[in-house]
């Protein structure tokens, strides 16, 4: 059953400690477009750090690009988004709201009398089903006409595909081999929502393996592993992680094959990763509406063919939902209610809170310098205000796995306690040693 409240409690949770807050909320917010806070940046940038080093940094086969959003209006064309990137639309004469045709929460057929508008009750309201072009256009240069048409991306994709021989060339890779990309994409979804589930900007990671045809499902196989392992290296729980195959009838134009990773969200089992067997869809619809050859050739076998492309396609804001979905928890202490942000270190927005027990004897300092040397290694949050009890509160809230305590035995033996936010057990490290300590520990997670 969908928990709702969950939802509630994430995203006022989100706004209170700054991970996440509504676009331009003064002027009462932008239809599901967000804002990352101070700890939502640090989060989601963890999430693309740990991406990119799995893809690119930690393999030889793997190179990065970074296309830019505007691209050639014939781009769209040839990838199919202009004449298919649709969603059937209807919307209500009454209260002039829009839905998607197949939005469950509509009684009766479109376009029919019997038909009942979600909103307002109204039968026979709903028009017939239009559709609608889901990317975002505008114009390039001082003159608004057709001419002038440009095209916010709605995926990275593209930008690798008509890149590929400029990547190959450049960098003296060969076939099989991939190039990955971190960037904006953006969707004028009809019905967005579940925070940033989906949005109308977002952010994708998505690398493009390019392979001889024939080799395109052993690869295909290869990389559903890899990225359900990256997954799960993020520290989700595995019981809410499953895959989905689409049936031939839900495959997109371009597919052979493909699967989607999906998550058990609170509002239910939805996708956050595709990995999909494009075949030579791609290259072959850019070679026929650019003119130019795209084809491959392998010295070693003296053969010229167009690569197959594996696909595998997340995203950011997606995986943090994910993250934050999965670390949130309420546990009983001392009956008071902790809520608790469960985050694996490694991705963890701050590392450590750093403490000085009290504001006296010596201890600010202490505890000050011990920051300074600390933040230099790893992120860090010094707080010297309130009780300590309510200080690893806060951490526990943003997901800090460590507290370092300065307190009255530093002095005498130069140890500080170090508290840890699941288990909430304390022990006593030499301040010399808290550096390598944290980060032993950090390290030693997956
Ligand atoms: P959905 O069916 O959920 O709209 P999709 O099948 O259209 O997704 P793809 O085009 O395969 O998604 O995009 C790849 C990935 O990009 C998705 O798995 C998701 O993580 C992310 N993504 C797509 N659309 C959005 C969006 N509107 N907001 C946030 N992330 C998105």
């Amino acid at each position: 059953m969908a928990d709702t409240s969950l939802m509630d409690k994430l995203v006022s949770l989100c706004k209170r400690r700054g991970f996440v807050f509504q676009s331009s909320e003064i002027y009462g917010g932008l239809g599901s477009v967000w804002d990352y806070g101070p700890l939502g940046v640090e989060l989601k940038k963890n999430v693309k750090d740990r991406w990119w080093n799995a893809m690119v940094h930690a393999r030889d086969d793997i190179e990065g690009l970074d296309a830019a959003i505007l691209m050639h209006p014939k781009v769209w064309e040839a990838s199919g988004h202009v004449a298919g990137f649709t969603d059937p639309l209807v919307d209500c004469r009454q209260c002039k709201n829009r839905f998607r045709a197949d939005d469950p929460k509509i009684k009766g057929t479109p376009g029919q009398p019997d038909a009942q508008c979600p909103v307002c009750g109204t039968r026979g309201s709903l028009t017939e089903p239009r559709m609608f072009n889901l990317m975002f256009k505008t114009f390039m240069g001082p003159v608004e006409d057709s001419a002038a048409v440009v095209y916010l991306r709605p995926e990275t994709a593209q930008g690798i595909y008509v890149n590929y021989l400029n990547v190959l060339q450049s960098s003296r890779q060969r076939i099989p081999f991939g190039i990955a990309q971190i960037g904006k994409a953006f969707r004028n979804e009809i019905t967005p929502g579940n925070f940033i589930f989906r949005t109308r900007e977002f952010e994708q990671m998505e690398m493009q393996f390019f392979v001889q045809p024939g080799t395109d499902q052993e690869w295909f196989g290869r990389w559903r592993e890899w990225r359900m392992a990256w997954h799960h290296s993020l520290g989700l729980k595995p019981a809410r992680l499953q895959w989905h195959q689409h049936a031939g009838s839900e495959l997109a134009h371009y597919a052979r094959a493909a699967y989607d990773i999906q998550y058990q969200f609170p509002f239910g089992w939805q996708e956050i990763e595709g990995i999909h067997n494009r075949g030579d869809f791609d290259l072959s619809r850019h070679q026929e509406y650019s003119g130019k050859k795209l084809e491959y050739f392998d010295q070693a076998n003296n053969q010229r063919y167009l690569p197959y492309i594996v696909e595998t396609s997340a995203g950011a804001d997606r995986v943090a939902l994910t993250l934050l979905a999965d670390a949130y928890r309420e546990e009983q202490v001392e009956g008071e209610t902790r809520v608790v942000l469960g985050f694996h270190p490694g991705i963890a927005p701050i590392k450590a809170g750093v403490f000085p027990l009290v504001k006296k004897d010596g201890m600010p300092e202490l505890a000050t310098a011990l920051y300074h040397d600390l933040r230099k290694q790893l992120t860090c949050f010094y707080d010297d205000s309130g009780a300590i009890g309510r200080r690893y509160r806060r951490m526990d809230e943003a997901g800090t796995p460590y507290g370092v305590t300065v307190d009255g035995e530093t002095t005498t033996n130069r140890t500080v306690t170090i508290r840890h936010r699941d288990s909430m057990q304390q022990e006593r490290v030499e301040v010399s040693r808290v550096a390598e300590y944290l980060k032993q520990q950090i390290n030693a997670m997956p």
